[in-house]
């Protein structure tokens, strides 16, 4: 049966999942949403059988059902390659009491990869089943992770082109070494002389620029986006929940059909909710463990009902989660509030009007599948020591939010049986100088790379492909320009 995508501000028209894919947002600004869940109705005991490739085609054709076979097969073995150091994909590690589902094995080390391997592949198809000639510009601004991870996916996929902007001065030296280096003919890497927000407006202003729009048009160009809240990145994190799932009835440690909780170190709320989606489809998830660092707006919004973002940023050792509007609540907002598009507009008005919405008493009772938590930096910190400590698996600065998370979680219920699923969301490597600080303060002193070789030593694992590349990468892109000269930049790297 035909899925489609309506928007959560819309008035119920609908589009293909191609052509959702191709938009990213809503014309509306409202996000698409598909119109049911589907069910997930293959026997469990067939999908513990399968490879990572074989489920992910089974739960993203019941979702992508404009796809062909053939077409999403191809997507799928283009994205999910040797692009990852695992043949597993996601593997899962049991470690303190939880089974840790690492999500940081692409090319970028961080969970970003599973759906920004795929994205572009997704949306090259989509352009040629809606007789799109364009070549397609992604324009993303980034913190960090995202601009590597997009760059990585979006390298030589023929019909597209990549230009990434990140604020100079505001992103970790690994982070901007990562980007700067990157290889493919069509990726533009950008600093800009500002700060995030800065590279977040001005990519805005970009692509609501209908002048522009208009010239790239005769030129042969269009712009689309890659950021969350594309249904292209929503649908394929589906998948590992329920690879998860299926290799521990696998492995005998759980029974099927036996519950299990998901723990989640939660930003922009994509990868939960994706969790949630499986959880739809019929996975048995008991509890979706929402965890969040001291930027603790959902925590707050799981307890009162209330989503307020006046407060102060706070930045962290976690800095993927310091996030102040969690962009995909939105699609939650809309379920609970019996998929209703106008009190969804309405609370939605009120955020962008005062940075605040309250939800009512019944749509806060369909919440009873979430508990929400946070973790301070010292919560966070003790937690990486206490895991190396007793195990010696080490966990990065965000996988730790979820281990601390899901600690008071247990404490608080007093619910010990349920097992537990951790996503873990990036390698250590990737926050190798925050990691080694949590277990022992001497590290302090080495070089960014000496802390690389000791982490590899303590964990007794390899260094991630990704890092071992950027010791000795050249540096590829050194442009940089001021905020108001974005455009024109986008335009000279175009030939425009
Ligand atoms: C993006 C990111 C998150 C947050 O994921 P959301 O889907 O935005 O909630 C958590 N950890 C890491 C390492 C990330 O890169």
């Amino acid at each position: 049966m035909e899925v489609l995508y309506r928007s959560t501000r819309g008035k119920g028209e609908t589009v293909t999942a191609s052509q959702a894919i191709l938009q990213g947002l809503a014309k509306d600004g409202g996000l698409f949403v598909p119109n049911r869940i589907p069910e997930l109705d293959v026997p469990m005991e067939k999908l513990s059988a399968m490879s990572y490739q074989e489920m992910a085609y089974e739960v993203m054709s019941r979702f992508f059902t404009d796809f062909t076979e053939e077409e999403l097969k191809n997507c799928i073995a283009k994205a999910y390659d040797n692009k990852f150091d695992t043949e597993e994909i996601a593997p899962l590690t049991k470690a303190g009491g939880a089974y840790y589902l690492e999500l940081f094995h692409g090319a970028t080390i961080a969970f970003k990869d599973m759906a920004l391997s795929i994205l572009p592949h997704l949306m090259t198809v989509s352009a040629r089943k809606n007789g799109v000639k364009n070549e397609i510009v992604i324009l993303t601004a980034t913190s960090g992770d995202t601009g590597k991870a997009a760059l990585s996916g979006f390298a030589d996929v023929p019909g597209t082109r990549i230009i990434v902007f990140y604020p100079q001065h505001g992103v970790s030296p690994i982070q901007e070494k990562q980007m700067v280096t990157q290889k493919g003919k069509n990726t533009h890497v950008v600093a800009i002389h500002g700060n995030f927000d800065d590279a977040q407006t001005g990519v805005k202003k970009i692509f609501n620029d209908t002048e522009l729009a208009k010239e790239l048009e005769e030129e042969g160009f269009q712009f689309s986006s890659a950021n969350s809240i594309n249904i292209g990145r929503l649908v394929p994190q589906v998948v590992y929940y329920v690879y998860a799932y299926a290799n521990l009835v696998k492995n005998g440690e759980i029974t099927d059909g036996e519950k299990i909780n998901v723990t989640v170190p939660t930003g922009n709320f994509g990868n939960i909710l994706a969790a949630f989606y499986a959880k739809q489809m019929g996975l048995p998830i008991a509890k979706l463990i929402c965890a969040s660092k001291e930027n603790k707006v959902l925590y707050d919004f799981f307890r009162t009902g209330v989503y307020d973002r006046n407060r102060e940023f706070i930045l962290t050792t976690s800095p993927s989660m310091d996030i102040l509007i969690s962009s995909n609540l939105e699609r939650l907002i809309y379920r609970i509030a019996g998929e209703n598009p106008e009190k969804n507009r309405e609370l939605m008005a009120s955020l962008s009007a005062g940075g605040k919405y309250e939800i009512t008493e019944e749509m806060r009772f369909s919440l009873e599948d979430f508990y929400g938590n946070y973790a301070s930096e010292k919560e966070t910190a003790a937690a990486i020591s206490k895991m190396y400590g007793d195990t010696g698996y080490v966990i990065d600065t965000h996988t730790a939010v979820a281990s601390a998370v899901y600690e008071k979680y247990k404490e608080e219920t007093k619910d010990l049986e349920t097992k537990t699923v951790i996503a873990s969301t990036a390698s250590p490597y990737k926050f190798t100088r925050s990691v080694l600080a949590a277990i022992d303060s001497s590290y302090d002193k080495l070089s960014d790379f000496d802390q690389i070789d000791e982490l590899s030593r303590i964990s007794n694992t390899a260094i991630p492909r990704a890092i071992e590349e950027i010791r000795t990468a050249p540096v590829l892109h050194t442009t940089e320009c001021d905020v108001d000269e974005m455009d024109g930049i986008v335009k000279r790297f175009l030939g425009i």
